[in-house]
């Protein structure tokens, strides 16, 4: 029994007695252990558990301890099973849609019956849904909505999950005795903001089919498919690894078929091609017939006459034809960054102090900090009166005093209200370095009132940034429709920033129009929109998005240094 199976049925109890009505502490307890054991990455915990090392496990207590007991010598709970046997397999579906909580599926269930998301469509559709008490014609539509998101999505996952679960896979390739070097390819190398499938290349010393097939049988191997070099390995928890294993010269050739997306592939090959070059399994030949050594990606892009493209870039947006005339960006990287000007503090639903949030910027490398709290209406989060704001204000002053060279910048989100309007007088505004604008309430509009709203917020010149554009949440909440061409244009008429929103639940705006952005000379803020000192650090998946986008440190608000984000809030100002 592997650490990652264990983990993977202690969540599935936790979700279970989620359902069943338990109290949160049980949940939590289970959810925990489930935590302690990844953090162990154990091929097989039976030694562990046997010398007694499991007990100190963080997380792990009497109860999570006998499940793990009883995972190690029989490779089964019988608690899971137990609960299984209460509990419709259906429902556990329905925990991941956006609209569900646990308590509203057990009504659902014990009210109506229903065990399948086939039976909970049906109810929303024919309006039994909506009468249940504390659902709605509104609760029954979102939940249609989420069906059909759920559906759309298949395995998708956020990158930042992925992430995380792809790096343990990368060390324990790298781990092989035979694997003489291994990378991540594909989307997550790309940095897509979603992510189905974990790429791994690997150079082996030894034969690759038997390095490549000894990978379908390690622990924790629910399926796997592939006889050659290449396999494909589904885990336990769901996790999908595609590997393919190559010898080493071939490694730089194999290493960038499996990272550029379609397009981008067959725009070199076309090149190569018209070099005679043609590409052979997983390496190429050339025009005399012989299997060249393409050891390191940048020979791919030599043979093929053109610059490097970096790997964030290969998706088929001219990134092909811009190498061959040399004229790629200079991406900008996370050195590059400056400041953060969208972060929460304790004056409204952040989790730090304003002193502690510098602090962590300074920590970063960072010279400034913008603290950008809730404004009044957003009273959900904690938004700030007008005497909180004065209080914020001069308690940015106290400690801008005592710095030395770090500024904080004041700054407030202020809400867009329905008719386009900020949530401040300008006499409060007027106060402030900058202001971020962003919408959190009345989300479904229809476009042309939509767009006209922002268009309005737009038109106040205290209005520095315009945050998260598209209020889309990822894989749960679809962008709402707005005619982004008119807000660009309108951005860059009046001299305001667009936000690439850094939360991995939102990466908004989308690096696809981003790109466009790009092209008419908007202004970008990467905005973290961190609520503790960590979620400062999305900043760096916000630069990876960025990087998609093509954008340069002058692109971006944030890599300016701070008199410079000061004069562009003025100037805007000024018009
Ligand atoms: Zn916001
Ligand atoms: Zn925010």
């Amino acid at each position: 029994m592997d650490s990652r199976t264990a983990a993977h049925v202690l969540r599935r109890i936790a979700a279970y007695l989620e359902l069943n009505g338990e109290n949160r502490f049980k949940t939590r307890a289970y959810l925990g252990a489930a935590k302690g054991l990844l953090a162990v990455g154990a091929d097989d915990l039976k030694p562990l558990y046997e010398s007694g090392e499991l007990a100190s496990v963080r997380g792990l207590g009497p109860a999570t301890l006998a499940v793990v007991r009883d995972l190690v010598e029989t490779g089964e709970s019988r608690y899971l099973e137990q609960l299984r046997e209460s509990m419709p397999e259906g429902l556990l579906e329905m925990l991941d849609l956006p609209a569900l909580s646990p308590a509203k599926i057990r009504l659902i269930h014990q009210e109506l019956g229903i065990e399948t998301i086939e039976d909970l469509e049906a109810a929303a559709r024919d309006g039994r849904l909506a009468k249940l008490p504390k659902f709605g014609p509104k609760t029954a539509e979102k939940i249609l909505r989420g069906i059909a998101t759920a559906r759309d999505r298949g395995a998708m996952r956020l990158y930042y999950h992925v992430v995380v679960d792809a790096r343990n896979l990368l060390n324990s390739v790298r781990s092989h005795p035979r694997v003489v070097r291994a990378e991540i390819a594909g989307a997550i190398r790309r940095r897509l903001e979603t992510v189905e499938e974990i790429e791994i290349v690997a150079a082996c010393d030894g034969d690759p089919v038997e390095v490549a097939q000894s990978w379908t049988r390690v622990p924790g191997v629910r399926r796997a498919d592939g006889s050659g070099a290449s396999v494909s390995i589904t885990f336990a928890d769901g996790a999908h690894l595609r590997l393919h294993c190559v010898r080493p010269s071939q490694f730089g050739a194999a290493w960038w078929l499996a990272t550029g997306n379609t397009d981008h592939v067959r725009g070199v090959v076309e090149r190569l091609a018209a070099r005679g070059v043609t590409a052979a399994g997983d390496g190429f030949t050339g025009a005399d017939g012989r299997a060249l050594a393409l050891s390191e990606e940048t020979a791919v892009y030599d043979a093929a006459g053109m610059s490097f493209v970096e790997a964030e870039l290969r998706e088929g947006l001219g990134e092909v034809e811009a190498g061959a005339r040399g004229a790629l960006p200079s991406l900008i990287d996370r050195g590059d960054i400056r400041g953060a000007l969208h972060c929460h503090s304790i004056y409204s639903d952040g989790k730090a102090s304003i002193a502690d949030m510098a602090r962590a910027a300074r920590e970063r490398g960072w010279s400034y900090i913008g603290i950008t709290d809730h404004s009044q209406s957003a009273f959900y989060a904690g938004g700030l009166s007008r005497e909180r704001v004065i209080a914020q204000l001069g308690e940015i002053d106290e400690l801008n005093e005592a710095s030395d060279g770090f500024r904080i910048l004041k700054g407030i989100e202020a809400d867009i209200l329905a008719d386009g309007r900020l949530d401040y007088p300008d006499e409060i505004l007027d106060r402030f370095d900058f202001v971020v604008g962003s919408i959190h309430s009345r989300l479904s509009m229809d476009r042309a009132a939509m767009t006209e709203r922002l268009l309005t917020a737009l038109d106040d010149p205290h209005l520095t940034i315009l945050a998260h554009p598209t209020g889309r949440l990822l894989l749960s909440r679809p962008p709402y429709d707005v005619d982004l061409d008119a807000i660009f244009e309108k951005a860059r008429d009046v001299g305001a920033a667009i936000e690439l929103n850094a939360d991995p639940h939102r990466l908004d705006l989308d690096w696809r129009h981003l790109h466009r952005a790009k092209s008419l000379g908007i202004v970008v803020e990467i905005g973290p929109d961190a609520h503790s000192t960590a979620g400062l650090d999305y900043m760096e998946i916000g630069v990876g998005i960025a990087r998609k986008a093509w954008l340069e440190p002058r692109d971006v608000l944030n890599a300016w240094p701070v008199e410079q984000v000061l004069s562009f809030a003025r100037a805007r100002r000024g018009r």
